[in-house]
């Protein structure tokens, strides 16, 4: 099916309810196809348009969670399509109301481009926790999965099931899931690969989802987010580590897949700090929604804290996170485990 059609019927669905669409449908029967009718009617799986739709719209958020606008050509590119249709899914999403072009070339999403966005990404990586936590699937049997259901849950539905997880703050690989209306923290970490001095202990905090073969092999190897890990030795393609009692080879190319933060043998809760001391997050606990909290105000794993003062009757404390200041009773502070910096 062509873009113009798929912008055409989104508007449509967009625009009414979803019986609405089934009259159009029926009134102009060309316009539809039985099979996309039977689908709509028969339960909540979306018609391939829309998924279509909404798959480039992620893509998109993708682009500009770094900051900054992105072109058509590129956003086809990602999609796997020839670069000559992006001008097509531009439009597109420009006519639905998700896109705008801020000068010729440049797109950017807009408020409700970018909501519909983080409502998919939160979709997707609850529906992965469910598959892990609750129906016990291993890391690399899920992202796929999670890529349909994405795009069928109603937002009471995501509602319900975030409430069920107990507002987990991580999808199982690691990358952090929005609540509801928020915006999504930056993942945390660095390669593994440019981590990696012999001798230094560090923790896995995500790896990458997109690519199976890879994930099944760290699956293999015990290599998940909340794993320690210390480096034994770098070679050109290799980097030897031992994880628990086990030494592990992993390979130069997928240790530039795993993420990871420093992770010394020491770590003090945030509000055991002095006044004027420095340190760095290493890991958050506590209930979800907390660690949900702190990780909105900027307390990301490896973000640099600074305690400003305290309160005269010695609570809340106050902290520099990423250039702001943040006001923390010492029971919240606790459940930042962090590092001391001493120079
Ligand atoms: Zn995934």
């Amino acid at each position: 099916m062509g873009w113009g059609r798929q912008r055409r019927m989104l508007q449509r669905q967009l625009g009414s309810d979803q019986r609405a669409v089934v009259q159009t449908c029926q009134r102009n029967r060309g316009a539809c196809d039985a099979k996309e009718k039977a689908m709509s009617l028969s339960n909540n799986r979306p018609p391939r348009w829309r998924v279509e739709m909404e798959d480039a719209l992620k893509a998109a958020y993708s682009f500009q969670s770094g900051g900054k606008a992105w072109h058509s050509a590129e956003l086809a590119q990602s999609l796997g399509l020839a670069e000559s249709l992006g001008g097509d899914i531009a439009r597109a999403l420009i006519a639905v109301g998700w896109a705008q072009q801020s000068e010729p070339g440049k797109m950017h999403l807009t408020k409700t481009g970018e909501a519909r966005a983080l409502e998919l990404i939160r979709a997707h990586r609850l529906w992965e926790r469910h598959l892990v936590d609750r129906e016990g699937r291993s890391l690399d049997a899920v992202h796929g999965e999670a890529d349909h259901r994405e795009h069928e849950m109603t937002p009471e539905e995501l509602e319900k099931l975030d409430t069920e997880l107990g507002y987990p703050a991580w999808g199982p690989h690691g990358q952090p899931i929005p609540a509801s209306g928020e915006h999504v923290s930056s993942p945390a970490g660095q390669p593994l690969l440019q981590a990696a001095i012999p001798g230094s202990r560090l923790r896995i905090v995500r790896v990458d989802e997109e690519l199976v073969e890879l994930l099944t092999q760290l699956v293999v190897l015990g290599l998940k987010p909340g794993v320690a890990v210390e480096v034994l030795s770098l070679a050109p393609t290799l980097v030897r580590l031992q994880v628990g009692e086990d030494v592990v080879p992993l390979s130069s190319d997928a240790a530039r897949h795993v993420f990871v933060v420093p992770a010394p043998a020491q770590l003090v809760p945030m509000g055991e700090l002095s006044v004027g001391s420095r340190a760095q997050v290493v890991e958050l606990t506590g209930s979800g929604k907390l660690q949900r909290r702190m990780l909105s105000m900027g307390f990301v794993p490896g973000a640099e804290v600074t305690v400003i003062r305290q309160a005269p009757l010695g609570d809340p404390f106050q902290y520099r996170v990423k250039k702001a200041n943040i006001a923390l009773r010492r029971k919240e502070a606790n459940a930042l485990l962090v590092r001391e910096l001493h120079n």
